[in-house]
């Protein structure tokens, strides 16, 4: 059974921003084909701004939810793309799910992740298909409540996330852009993978390496 603090928390945005840093060229060169080639340097800037905010906050005397909250204010405050507010409304969603703990057990964190999705579709208003981040979240946290309920541990239920996002963000390939930046392009979008697809793949993969 695991028990993520305060500290554990940082450790895991901690892990995202490095896995983005080294990820960052990818992400511009992917939202260059059918974007405006800045989602790695806002992802960097996003949860580089998250790290140092983090890193300023004496993590004994709060809370997982307001660590969240710091997470997403710092994340919204840094990004002017549009990941700014779909990733901080993620936060403050994980901010709530997880309120008036001190400590997340397995299925406070599979609640966490599962709020975090739906915070990034409510935000966004994406469906499953229009080619967005949404292809990747929405499975993933389908994948790790369905692994969590079938008495898998955190780590294997992350895993099965990870593995659901991957494929969501692969199918992208197939998709016509409805939503965002892209979807000026119409069917020129297919054949190509969506940055914010692609991006959360990193993003879950560094959460189950961090809290796992
Ligand atoms: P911008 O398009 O403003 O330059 P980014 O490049 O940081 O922003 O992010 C682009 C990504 O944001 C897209 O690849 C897509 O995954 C995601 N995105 C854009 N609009 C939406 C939306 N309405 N819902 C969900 N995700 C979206
Ligand atoms: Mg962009």
């Amino acid at each position: 059974m695991t028990a993520i603090d305060t500290a554990g928390l940082k450790t895991m945005f901690d892990a995202i921003a490095v896995a983005i840093e080294a990820d960052k060229d990818r992400l511009c060169q992917l939202d260059g084909v059918i974007g405006d080639a800045d989602h790695g340097i806002a992802m960097v800037l996003g949860f580089g701004a998250v790290r140092d905010a983090l890193a300023a906050l004496d993590l004994s005397a709060i809370e997982p939810t307001a660590l969240l909250n710091t997470a997403a204010k710092s994340f919204l405050n840094a990004v002017g793309a549009s990941s700014g507010p779909l990733y901080a409304t993620a936060f403050m969603r994980a901010a709530v799910a997880v309120k008036g703990k001190v400590t997340l057990a397995d299925a406070d964190l599979v609640a966490m992740f599962q709020a975090m999705a739906q915070g990034i579709r409510d935000r966004g208003k994406a469906e499953i298909g229009e080619k967005t981040m949404v292809d990747a979240w929405q499975p993933a946290a389908e994948a790790a409540a369905a692994a969590h309920a079938a008495g898998k541990t955190l780590a294997e239920s992350l895993e099965a996330a990870l593995e659901a996002a991957k494929r969501g963000a692969e199918a992208t390939k197939d998709m016509i852009a409805v939503k965002g930046r892209s979807s000026r392009l119409g069917e020129r979008s297919l054949g190509h993978i969506d940055p914010g697809a692609a991006s959360a793949v990193t993003v879950i993969g560094a959460m189950r390496k961090g809290l796992a």
